[in-house]
């Protein structure tokens, strides 16, 4: 099979990576790619959202099999658009996608189907959002709110408020910081709990789920500073409990996934639940329409199904006649970043140590923002610059691996948390 991977982070390169395993891919093109991402596909200089020159490429390459990474396509509607031409495409279609593209559409969408999440507002304006505040809808001027942009904000739309103050901040400042995407704002209930992601297969009416997964948002250790992509990620069964996960598939996947053929749009492609598990039981913060970064690196080195017979189940709608099978144990994702990062990265870093680190037993280094020099080094190109990802039976067993080759990696100003997984 010839297959095509949209996307340029660390979860394309895992994705590349899983398909690479598999005896029936004679060849993997990525689109754009990146500089470690070269080294086992085909990079293409094509950006997501240039969906005619996408099928073009397709058509021309004879793809059998396209897997879309990120939102911002999904959301521009390069599913339906493959599909309008018989390409076989893994991604939700553009209806599908408003479970992400917009966070009013999914809170209205989880009130009508009665699935257990915040309680909220959706306000047209900054102004209004004020009003709505000041009217103690969500408690007096020290009750935490959350305020968040509607659209895609690349993670940068959701504010956690400690109190009215800075709640009112956050809706004057969201426009300057997301732009249009905080045309829309919507107000919820602050949630206080663990938080958790659980992350599925679905072929439209059938779900398998991947390993439970928890991330790492800030950039500093005790989750501290700015946000980022997300700087660490791990698995472990034990983060949902089985009666915890029985209540997920009961009050929030099948209404989910019945809700979506209900409203016209079957889901087929990668559900992301993002859950916060309160003191009366687990709520849903939000959807996301794709594989998660980095959660991803953590989940697939798991992987030990064939990715393409999976791509096939969700296509061909038999996921429901399908055994994905999970190596046993944990793993770790640990994000190297650059200098500055979130704020101002500096790229152009020579990165050292990457081929002693690789050796490492079960140590998988994907690469998020590499690019190789003209004298053949692997340099730094955006913010997170590397995922080294380990597998062990135990979870200080991955973590372990994983730090173990983080230390062997160096480059001017690389930084990175020592707590992922604590
Ligand atoms: P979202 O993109 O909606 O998942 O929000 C991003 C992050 O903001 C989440 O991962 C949580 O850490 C936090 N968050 C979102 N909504 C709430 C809420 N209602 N209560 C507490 N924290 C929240």
């Amino acid at each position: 099979m010839r297959v095509l991977v949209i996307g340029s982070g660390g979860r394309e390169h895992a994705i590349c990576y899983s398909f690479a395993r598999s005896e029936r891919v004679e060849k993997i093109y990525c689109a754009p790619g990146n500089g470690g991402i070269a080294s086992i596909a085909e990079c293409v200089p094509i950006k997501p959202e240039e969906i005619d020159k996408l099928i073009e490429f397709a058509e021309r390459e004879s793809i059998d099999l396209t897997f879309v990474g990120g939102e911002t396509a999904l959301a521009l509607g390069i599913v339906d658009e493959f599909e309008k031409r018989d390409l076989r495409v893994i991604g939700a279609s553009m209806s599908a996608a408003r479970l992400e593209a917009s966070k009013a559409f999914a809170k209205d969408f989880m009130a009508r189907h009665g699935i257990p999440t915040a309680k909220y507002l959706t306000a047209d304006s900054p102004s209004a959002a004020i009003g709505v505040l000041e009217s103690g809808h969500f408690g007096d001027e020290t009750s935490p709110v959350v305020v968040k942009a509607d659209g895609l904000a690349a993670g940068k739309g959701v504010v956690v408020a400690r109190d009215r103050q800075e709640a009112v901040s956050a809706c004057e400042e969201l426009a300057s910081l997301v732009g249009d995407a905080a045309d829309t704002i919507v107000l919820e209930e602050y949630l206080d709990g663990r938080e958790v992601s659980l992350l599925m297969f679905v072929d439209g009416n059938d779900f398998i789920l991947m390993p439970p997964v928890r991330d790492h948002k800030r950039i500093g250790e005790g989750d501290t500073g700015p946000n980022t992509g997300g700087m660490g990620t791990i698995t472990d069964s034990g983060l949902l409990t089985p009666a915890q996960t029985q209540q997920v598939i009961e009050e929030m996947i099948e209404p989910t996934l019945a809700g979506c053929i209900a409203d016209g749009f079957p889901f087929r492609g990668i559900l992301f639940l993002g859950l916060m598990l309160t003191h009366g039981g687990a709520k849903l913060l939000e959807y996301n329409v794709r594989f998660g970064d980095p959660e991803t690196q953590a989940i697939l080195v798991r992987l030990e199904s064939d990715l393409v017979g999976i791509c096939e189940a969700m296509l061909d709608g038999t996921l429901g006649n399908t055994l994905i099978k999970w190596r046993d144990g944990n793993s770790a994702c640990v994000v190297l970043a650059a200098e500055g990062y979130p704020q101002k990265p500096r790229i152009g870093d020579v990165i050292d140590g990457l081929d002693d680190a690789a050796s490492i037993d079960d140590v998988t280094i994907f690469h998020a923002g590499t690019a190789v020099s003209e004298e053949g080094a692997f340099v730094t190109s955006g913010g997170r610059v590397l995922g080294i990802t380990a597998t062990g039976d135990e979870l200080a067993e991955a973590l372990t691996k994983a730090y173990e080759a983080a230390a062997i990696i160096s480059w001017k100003g690389m930084q990175y948390r020592r707590d992922i997984g604590t």
